[in-house]
């Protein structure tokens, strides 16, 4: 038998099930479930993802004559649950061209509604439903539908206008009407002509009006999106393979566009912004489709506290609400009780938060989508734990729920209290994604790239926002628009990204040419500031002051059970008591690096840095040196205190030593005085230490190698530090940590330096303290003879910076030139240098974690590198065995919850 290319659903039935995504796409697979459970969803079939793969191979027209068959006999089963007949005049079936990709993509491909319509069908459908507003409204919608994406009439170009929305603001100002649904019968009639007209001189052909015609068109034009801008642009945003495809859905038309007792809408089991658990959604009486998302009118609530909550936000009082903004719940109670009833069943058999789509038709609910909801990091903390506790998920599954990168979104900062108490509240919009943001006003999403890319921070300020402002919104600091409610594109999107949104702010008066916008009387420019605050819709002039996010029960909840599976650990990377104690909070164990260089810039640090590097001799370097030991050992203090009771690794000098001396005329000059030589001296000084390629050149060890001296005094403020806290009752574990070490020979001097100060230390105080001295491996050749290199290091810690720089051979600093190219043609798939090599990079960990346990089975082994902060990187490093992973501060719960992931993957 030939492949199955077509899977039908309805009445109760299904060829597919919501485990088949991949094939059937996320809309296709859960359509399909829908009906498999009860739930009421208009018949229709799935052309399978498979099928777009081979429309990209063979071409159309081949890709046609495989289907032909399987879709008029699949057409043929809906003719039959419908009682109708597509293309037929007197009983005729409408269908709706829904394309699904495993993967949602929300807004990324173009639906066409009402495909089967023309003139003479038009007129079956008012003699069938006695409603002629709802037939020439149904009809203009598909032929403006039609032309936009599968004749291409859809303007690419950012100023330009939708050619069938100049024809409808033209109409309505001839009329003098402002909405849509003003419009009369007559208009509606005319606005079909004038769209077949514009159709007829843009394309050089008549509209189509073989219902089949239609139908081959819409299905090829779904395929064909999957390859336009705008799928592309947000494939590459969230990774989706460009080969997984899409499917394509034909499904049988319902219509909330009937009438007053019609409607449409999209709704949410909780809340998607804060986790909420309370039913929540918009709907739009006498209404079709797209209509809620697209922010043409802003719609309702669905539930009455839903409605109440928005009239608090919106200053609109109970009456006024009553009378003009009822929710779905005080209107149409029969219905909304069947779907809130729905909506818990669909919950409850998925397992989590719903995103539904739904259509009344003249008092009949139907569902026409259901998937996974997407949410901020807030919600999904608070949704997972609430469903476990809920009894509804358990606990392991409550974990591995939640993403980890999604987390950042919780720590990042918020308003300050004090600073809005101050601020002015220019007007306020719905809160449809929480979060605190300041920037400079941009009204498009190209100025809104170029801006960002100038590292200036901006708010994207637009009537509406729909995909084609993707990018933009991307890098935005916040999104703000005038129309639109929870569910519009730009509160979805958002959500998604994790970025702050107002929408609906109705006092939003834009004027895109003049790239201003207006707010009850204060006219503001592009670059002016705005911040916005997300969770309570609230929009402020100027730039107001943000402080640290306050952490939920949840997610402490959240990370101790994280807690509860994980073996791997989670350090921080911290040079200052503050940052350490960050960390601390977010429940890092220790420090896996501390670097030192930091504590050299300060005030008359530098000064005495300057003079021990440039000293002619031995003799003046350890004056210098002397110099600067009191300020370590106070740093160190800090730390180690900060720390208490933890183990901290310090790492030795690092860093190529014309880093820090002067390369300027005044800093030379000065330098030449306190040291009382001349200045051509200090300036031969500075030239010698200039090398082709410091990356390689005089640093790490070498460094402590060349100068024993500066190990000698390092070693004496770490241990010092240690011994004065003893004294005062706090207890440290010191790890010294040698850098760059590539050879036995040179880690074994440095050890030998350090060991030799302790004692000299030890024996002058007459006190000890414990402390253990390893390396960083971040040479190849230190991973090659890791064996050899374990038998005098007591640990090992992966710099993965280093080690990823040195095993591809490339400059992390020079990298920009070529990266972006690299990544562009799919050489490299990520950045090394953010993502782990597990293949190359990963091998010289695993392997030297192995041979250096050979020798030394005690041996502690963790990652210093940016990598410890990156969940897949995380879990590897569970996966080889590493005792740690050390990150920023900020990154902390991220790598708990990938470490704690990692261990339930076993
Ligand atoms: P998207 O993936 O952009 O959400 P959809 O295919 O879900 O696109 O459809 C867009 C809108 O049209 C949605 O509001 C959906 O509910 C509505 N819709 C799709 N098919 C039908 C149909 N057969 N009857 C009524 N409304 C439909
Ligand atoms: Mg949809
Ligand atoms: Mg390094």
């Amino acid at each position: 038998m030939d492949k199955k290319r077509v899977y039908t659903f309805g009445n109760g039935q299904a060829e597919g099930k919501a485990g088949m995504k991949n094939l059937l796409g996320g809309k296709g697979a859960n359509l399909a479930e829908m009906n498999l459970i009860g739930i009421p969803v208009p018949p229709g079939f799935t052309i399978t993802t498979d099928v777009c793969t081979e429309y990209n191979e063979l071409g159309r027209e081949k890709v046609v004559q495989l289907l032909q068959k399987e879709v008029i006999t699949a057409i043929e089963s809906v003719e039959f649950l419908m009682k109708s007949k597509f293309g037929d005049v007197e009983t005729p079936l409408l269908v709706s061209v829904r394309s699904g990709a495993r993967a949602s993509m929300p807004g990324m491909m173009d639906t066409i509604l009402n495909l089967g319509l023309n003139d003479e069908v038009v007129e079956g459908l008012i003699r069938k439903t006695g409603n002629a507003r709802f037939a020439w409204d149904s009809y203009r919608r598909f032929v403006q539908m039609y032309g936009d994406v599968v004749l291409g009439m859809k303007p690419t170009n950012k100023d330009d206008i939708d050619p069938f929305e100049a024809i409808i603001e033209e109409v309505k100002h001839a009329k003098g009407v402002k909405l849509d649904n003003e419009l009369k019968v007559e208009d509606l009639k005319e606005l079909v002509q004038k769209f077949k007209k514009t159709v007829k001189v843009k394309t050089g052909k008549d509209f189509p009006t073989n219902a089949y015609e239609q139908l081959w068109g819409a299905i090829c034009a779904v395929f064909n999106s999957w390859t336009n801008e705008r799928a592309i642009l947000y494939r590459k945003m969230e990774g989706i393979p460009y080969e997984w495809g899409t499917a394509v859905n034909v499904q049988a038309m319902v219509f909330g566009n009937m009438g007053d007792s019609s409607a449409t809408g999209v709704c949410f089991s909780r809340d998607a912004g804060t986790g909420e658990d309370l039913f929540n959604g918009e709907y739009l009486i006498n209404a079709q489709g797209e209509d809620v998302v697209a922010g043409i009118r802003t719609p309702q609530q669905i539930t009455k506290i839903g409605s109440q909550r928005w009239a608090e936000l919106a200053g609109v009082s109970e009456e006024e609400r009553v009378a003009k903004f009822p929710s779905m719940e005080e209107i149409m109670p029969e219905i909304y009780q069947e779907l809130d009833e729905l909506q818990t069943k669909l919950e409850n058999h998925y397992k989590d938060m719903q995103d539904m789509e739904f259509t009344v038709q003249e008092g009949k609910l139907w569902f026409l989508q259901t998937r996974n909801g997407k949410r901020t990091g807030a919600a999904m903390v608070k949704i997972a734990m609430d469903l476990f506790r809920q009894g509804v998920i358990d606990e392991k599954t409550a974990l591995m729920r939640v993403e980890p990168n999604k987390l950042d979104e919780l720590l990042h900062p918020i308003f300050d209290k004090e600073a809005l108490t101050q601020a002015k509240v220019l007007t306020r919009g719905l809160p449809a994604s929480p979060g605190a943001a300041t920037g400079q006003i941009v009204f498009f999403a190209d100025d809104a790239s170029e801006w960002a890319a100038a590292k200036k921070a901006v708010i994207m300020v637009r009537i509406e926002t729909s995909p084609e402002d993707l990018a933009g919104m991307a890098v935005a600091e916040g999104i703000l628009t005038a129309r639109g409610g929870m569910t519009s594109h730009a509160a979805v999107v958002a959500r998604g990204m994790g970025k702050c949104c107002v929408s609906g702010a109705g006092a939003l008066r834009i004027d895109y040419k003049a790239r201003t916008v207006e707010i009850d009387g204060v006219l503001l420019k592009e670059g002016d500031y705005i911040s916005l605050n997300g969770s309570t819709g609230e929009v402020y002039l100027g730039e107001v002051e943000t402080k640290e996010a306050e952490l939920s029960d949840d997610f402490a909840e959240l990370m101790k059970l994280a807690d509860k599976y994980t073996r791997l650990q989670v350090r921080t990377n911290a040079d200052t008591p503050h940052d350490a104690m960050v960390a601390r909070n977010f429940g890092a164990v220790g420090i896996g690096l501390c670097r030192t260089e930091h504590m050299f810039f300060e005030g008359e640090k530098i000064k005495a840095m300057r003079e021990m590097i440039l000293a002619e001799n031995i003799e003046e370097r350890r004056i210098a040196l002397a110099k600067i030991l009191p300020y370590q050992q106070e740093d160190f203090k800090g730390i180690f205190k900060a720390m208490e009771g933890l183990p901290v690794t310090v790492r030795l000098l690092d860093p190529p030593l014309h880093e820090f001396v002067p390369h300027d005329l005044k800093g030379q000059e000065e330098m030449a005085e306190a040291m009382g030589v001349s200045l051509k001296y200090i300036q031969e000084r500075v030239e010698s230490l200039c090398e082709h390629n410091p990356m390689l050149g005089h640093r790490g060890c070498r460094l402590g190698n060349t100068y024993p001296e500066i190990t000698e005094m390092q070693t004496r403020a770490i241990l010092g530090a240690a011994l004065a806290l003893k004294k005062e009752g706090v207890v440290t574990h010191p790890e010294i940590m040698v850098p760059l070490t590539g050879i036995l020979r040179e880690y074994k001097e440095q050890d030998n330096v350090i060991r030799a100060e302790a004692a000299k230390l030890f024996a002058e105080v007459g006190d000890s303290i414990d402390f253990t001295v390893g390396t960083m491996i971040e040479i190849p050749r230190a991973a090659l003879t890791a064996d050899r290199i374990a038998s005098a290091a007591e640990f090992f810690s992966f710099g993965t910076n280093d080690l990823t720089q040195m095993t591809f051979g490339y400059s992390r600093d020079d990298v920009a030139s070529f990266l972006p190219i690299y990544l562009e043609k799919k050489i490299l798939e990520v950045d090394p240098f953010q993502v782990l090599d597990q293949k190359g990079v990963g091998q010289l960990i695993q392997m030297a974690t192995e041979k250096g346990r050979a020798i030394r089975p005690e041996l502690k082994c963790g990652i210093c590198g940016e990598h410890g902060g990156e969940p897949s990187s995380v879990k590897f490093c569970h996966r080889v065995g590493l005792n740690y992973v050390s990150c920023s501060p900020f990154r902390v719960p991220i790598a708990r919850l990938s470490a704690a992931q990692a261990a339930l993957e076993d």
